[in-house]
Parts: C-alpha cells; structure tokens; sequence
C-alpha cells in the first residue's frame, strides 16, 4: 500500500469516528436544551400584580389584574380562554370571578396544566394590626402568577419540540376562606374558583381527542428560604420526578432528600378529584421558614429572586426533559449498532492494510 492512501484511511476513521461521536452526542446527552427563565421578568411580573391593588373578587383591583394577565399569556401561547362565573354563597353577595386559560401547542392531544391561584386574601388574620385588611399577597398568590407567565414565554420558544399541549391556568378564589376566626370574603371555602373550573372543564377541551397527562400547582413559590414540602395529596411519582430534576440542577436544600410532609388545602384537590396525577409545588407556611404568610409582610420586600429562579428553572427542565419529542427507543439501538460497525470496520481495513 502506498503511503497516501494509508493517509486517507486514517482521516476516513477519524471523519467516521468524528460523525458517530456528533450523532450521538445530541441523542444520549442529558440536556439537548438551555434553561431560559428569567427571575427578574418573574419578579417585575410580581411588582405589576402589586402595582394594580389588592386582586380580591369585586375589586376594580381584581378586575384590571385578570385583564393584564390575559394580555401577557396572550402574548406567549396559541389561545386565551376566560372562565368568568359568579360565587354566591348564603345571603351575602354575589362576586364576579374569572380563570383565565392560556393554552400552549393546542395541536397536541395530551395535556399538562400548570396552574397557580391569582387572587389575594381579603384579610391579614396571622399580622398583629389591620387584621381585616388586605395583604399584598406578592408570594402568596403574586408568585405563581409570575412563574407562570415567564414559564409560558420560555416554554413558547420551545413548543416545536414538546410533544404535548401545555395550559397556563390562572384560578380565581383561592384565598378567601376561613382561619383563625376570620373569612377572607364571608362564608367562602379555600380553593372555591378550582372547583367551579373543574366542574366546567369539559367547556375547554375535546374529551373524545384530548386528555390530561398531569396538574402541577405553584404557590407561595417567591418567598427566601425555599424549601418545598412533600404534599400529602400528590401524586408520589410527579413529586420525585420534580424533586429529581431540583436536585440535579443543585437546588437540594429548596427539593430535599426528606421534606417534611403536610397535607394542602389547595387548587389541586380538584384536579384530583376529577382524577389527575396532581402536585401542589408549596412550602411549609404553618411552621416554616417564610413567616409572612397571611400579612401585610407578603410584600415585595419579602420576595428573593433567586427562589423564582429555583421554581421555575426546575419545571421548566423537568417540562423539556419529560416532554421533548423524541425518538422511538427501538432508533437508539440501530443508532448505537451503527456507530460499533462504522467504527470497527474502518479500524479492521486500517489494520489490514497496514500489514
Ligand atoms: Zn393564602
């Protein structure tokens, strides 16, 4: 053999080498994808809840906060849908209230909803003064909201990749049920707008070609010291899915190894209800960490955009990791043959010829 083509034999095994290594870097890679959200968008998104008042049903507050959402999700995902009913309850009076619905890839039939409550508490029953006041409710209600809507922008930028439909849902009348002696609006139960949604639901899709895949919950999700809690009510596998990929991206002491365990009166029973593996992404706000639940502290002051970096961060991986079209496993096996036969047959004809 002459010296030349032994040359080319050699760049010929690199060259293959070189394109076996490419394809199945991409394919056998943890992470085909950049992590996009943006803690500051998350936090200017909570000052503008803010900015409109106190988000309590009846309020011109309330009203002017449903409107800006449905514009900001407009913004981000294929339809905007509104769930507008009334809550009444015993003689007191009637109270307009809306859900607003974003729904994202609307072309696939499997639907995973991320849902946060946007309503804020009527009173401040665990503060010291002004108890039958208002709170901001900037964590409590504000944060969700804000994760959610950069979830959608980030989200968006990836739909081509998704193989499933994602709802943005922003639940009304969460917050204004009963504790320590005092009604958020009177005579109302926690988590009544889930309800009345959920009861409606079949206004907003087709049951005959779509179902749900799962429902993940955040709230009270802006707050320093994150550490979210194991929730007695959800799904196990969703909660160590999401638990998993908090830790992977280093974020342990918000996801630990043993959270404490507590059961949730929230948006997600519903879900549950109607038969959803569900999670309620939360923190311990009885005896915890962040102490201003349920005061006039709920407060911008009190928000740390390195949590709404960790939240958001880690469903937005969990979503691309779990979601991302993908090939059938049957192709990564011709895939890998393919490489081990690319490989070795160059090599074998080197040798041979170099003999
Ligand atoms: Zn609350």
């Amino acid at each position: 053999m002459g010296k030349l083509s032994l040359i080319s034999n050699e760049i010929y095994t690199i060259l293959i080498l070189a394109l076996v290594l490419g394809l199945d870097f991409p394919l056998t890679s943890a992470n085909l994808f950049t992590l996009d959200f943006n803690e500051t968008n998350a936090y200017n998104h909570i000052s503008t809840q803010l900015d409109f008042g106190f988000r309590v049903p009846g309020t011109a507050s309330h009203n002017n906060c449903a409107d800006w959402i449905g514009g900001q999700i407009g913004i981000y995902t294929d339809e905007v849908m509104i769930h507008d009913y009334s809550i009444q309850i015993g003689e007191q009076p009637s109270y307009f209230c809306q859900d607003i619905l974003g729904k994202l890839n609307t072309e696939k039939n499997k639907i995973v909803i991320l849902g946060a409550h946007w309503d804020s508490r009527n009173v401040a029953e665990k503060d010291t003064y002004n108890q039958s006041q208002p709170i901001p409710g900037a964590n409590d209600g504000g944060s969700g909201v804000a994760v959610l809507i950069e979830l959608a922008r980030v989200l968006s930028l990836y739909k081509d990749n998704l193989d499933c439909q994602i709802w943005f849902l922003f639940i009304d009348a969460e917050d204004q049920g009963y504790s320590r002696g005092m009604y958020g609006l009177e005579y109302w139960d926690w988590s009544e707008g889930s309800r009345v949604f959920v009861d409606d639901i079949d206004e907003f899709y087709d049951s005959s070609a779509e179902n749900f895949d799962s429902f993940i919950l955040l709230d009270m999700v802006g707050g320093s010291n994150l550490q979210f809690i194991r929730e007695a009510n959800s799904d196990s596998n969703l909660h160590n899915r999401i638990f998993r990929e908090g830790q992977k991206l280093g974020y342990s002491s918000a996801f630990p190894e043993n959270p404490t365990v507590m059961s949730i009166i929230d948006d997600h029973i519903a879900f549950k209800d109607f038969g959803m593996p569900v999670i309620d992404l939360i923190i311990d706000f009885v005896n915890g960490e962040w102490e201003y639940h349920h005061t006039h502290s709920d407060n911008l002051e009190n928000i740390d955009p390195e949590s709404l970096k960790i939240t958001g961060q880690t469903v937005e991986s969990y979503m691309k990791n779990f979601y991302t079209v993908g090939f059938p496993v049957w192709a990564y096996f011709v895939i890998i043959l393919g490489s081990i036969i690319l490989v070795i047959i160059p090599i074998v004809l080197l040798f041979r010829k170099r003999r």
